[in-house]
């Protein structure tokens, strides 16, 4: 058995990124992009924190593990520090990039998002 792997140049080479993205999600992504580790929290404040998938105002806090209304997706913290990442945790094998546009392609609209704080 040989490791599945996909270089970044393969993602280019093979448009669209998407696609080649959702390929490489076996958990054997390589690339020479550096991730920074963390989890991105917000307290819960004045107004509601926009979810890192759909961008809709829908979290209370960040990186409470609460579940988004309007995308389904589990808040653990995960933003776009390391949108590409699979963690295998809450949801399971979405990276947030592909959570994000499988929500459109379900018709969602997404809303701009801001992560709150800097991973920690
Ligand atoms: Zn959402």
């Amino acid at each position: 058995m040989s490791d599945v792997r996909c270089e970044m140049s393969d993602v280019r080479k093979n448009a669209p990124r998407v696609v080649a993205l959702a390929i490489c999600h076996n958990g054997k992504m390589t690339d020479s992009t550096p991730r920074r580790r963390g989890n991105v929290f917000a307290p819960v404040g004045e107004e509601l924190h926009t979810c890192p998938c759909c961008g809709h105002r829908t979290l209370n806090q960040r990186g409470a593990y609460e579940i988004c209304i309007e995308c389904g997706w589990e808040d653990d913290g995960q933003d776009d520090h390391d949108s590409l990442a699979v963690r295998g945790g809450p949801n399971g094998q979405l990276s947030l990039t592909i959570a994000r546009t499988q929500y459109v392609a379900r018709g969602g609209t997404p809303e701009p998002h801001t992560p709150p704080a800097r991973p920690a």
